[in-house]
């Protein structure tokens, strides 16, 4: 299927929407997640346009795993974190509701996951959390 560059995170890097940013260059974008499974949940993007994980170029997709594991340690140190649940859904069949590619990180155990994208969070509490991992980063 063609890009829709209307995605609501394809906004976000034109900076038409906000984010709470975590870290950014010139490939990749990392953010909190706005309705997120557990404390901590942050989102990392590339910036190429791509819909799924089937789309994205091997060597954007090798670089975007590099910054994942960056963001992952900085979770892990910033929040003190044990465990972080790696989480890429491709497709709506999969359960993809925004049509560009992206990785979620979650900081938590897998059996005490909320249900994906279904409640907002406090954004003064997420803020609070992005300044953590920033620092750790
Ligand atoms: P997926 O269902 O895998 O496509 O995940 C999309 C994720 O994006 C969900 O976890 C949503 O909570 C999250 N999300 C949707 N809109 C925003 C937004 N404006 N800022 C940050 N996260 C968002």
């Amino acid at each position: 299927m063609a890009y829709n560059d209307q995605n609501i995170f394809a906004r976000i890097l034109r900076d038409e929407l906000p984010a709470i940013k975590v870290y950014e260059d010139d490939q990749v974008l990392a953010f909190m997640d706005i309705m997120p499974q557990a404390d901590g949940h942050t989102l990392v993007i590339p910036k190429v346009p791509a819909e799924t994980l089937l789309d994205l170029p091997p060597e954007a997709a090798a670089y975007t795993i590099q910054i994942v594991q960056k963001v992952a340690k900085a979770i892990e140190t910033g929040l003190d974190v044990k465990g972080i649940v790696l989480m890429q859904l491709s497709g709506s069949s999969a359960g993809q509701t925004v049509p560009h590619v992206h990785f979620h990180l979650i900081p938590s155990s897998i059996h005490e996951l909320g249900r994906h994208a279904a409640q907002m969070g406090d954004q003064e509490k997420i803020k609070a959390l992005a300044e953590k991992i920033k620092a750790a980063l």
